[in-house]
């Protein structure tokens, strides 16, 4: 079974340690701050096995070398991540990757960053997303098309419903008021005011579910949002009115 450790660090990302309890394996998704992660291992008492990298973002795999150095734990990863650094291993959709007794599917899930890759381990029901997708919101897209990015939406919404998600972070608030602006379904509403009552307790709101979102994200649901346009042009029409949005 997996168990996941969730830290805070930079000004918003989460890191997460994912350890398999069976034999004590240790990965480190994403490398957002290599002081944080190594305070993390420590603090939990783990030992790193391996890094997986979802995209080449210094958020994500800035840390890699100075935690590879203080590890020697290879590090796995979408070939983008070697803009910045060396990878033991290029992983792309379909590939499987062996955590302990865990075992890891990687999923295509390009848009953000043309080669953003998500895990996913189906014994615990545990995806980790990256940029791809956050909670109410998802990644700017940085790189990919319309059509990529919400093949890799519904990709993760395709998961099942009770799938636990760790999105890389923390951007819920302003994500639920942009929802608000969009969608005034009484689930979104509900939530929003959940999500703002437990920022305003400083608690975190990762992980989320596949169910919460595709029930109030409104990029998941940009299709029921803008009916009269074909999935990815919905999606594109959303994703062009949060870059404009000043909540
Ligand atoms: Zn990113
Ligand atoms: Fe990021």
């Amino acid at each position: 079974m997996l168990t996941v450790h969730r830290f805070p660090c930079l000004s918003d990302n989460y890191g997460f340690l994912a350890h398999d309890e069976a034999t004590g394996t240790t990965a480190a998704i994403d490398t957002p701050d290599a002081d944080a992660v190594l305070a993390a291992l420590k603090a939990k008492g783990w030992t790193l096995s391996l890094i997986l990298n979802t995209h080449w973002h210094h958020d994500h795999a800035g840390g890699n070398v100075a935690v590879q150095t203080a590890t020697g734990a290879p590090a796995y990863g979408p070939a983008e991540v070697e803009k910045i650094a060396k990878l033991d291993r290029i992983l792309i959709g379909g590939d499987s990757v062996t955590l302990g007794e865990t075992t890891l599917q990687v999923l295509e899930t390009g848009g953000h960053t043309l080669g953003h890759i998500s895990y996913f381990d189906p014994q615990s029901k545990t995806a980790f997303v990256g940029d791809t997708l956050f909670a109410m919101g998802c990644g700017r897209m940085f790189e990919g098309t319309p059509e990529q990015f919400w093949t890799s939406l519904s990709r993760l919404a395709a998961l099942p419903d009770e799938t636990a998600v760790y999105c890389a972070h923390e951007y819920t608030a302003a994500n639920a008021r942009f929802a608000l602006s969009m969608d005034d379904a009484p689930a979104v509403v509900i939530r929003a005011e959940d999500v703002f009552a437990a920022r305003k307790r400083e608690e975190p709101t990762v992980p989320t579910t596949i169910g919460a979102e595709k029930a109030t994200n409104p990029f998941l649901r940009a299709p029921l949002l803008a009916p009269d346009l074909d999935p990815a042009a919905a999606f594109a029409k959303v994703r062009a009115a949060k870059d404009g949005f000043k909540g």
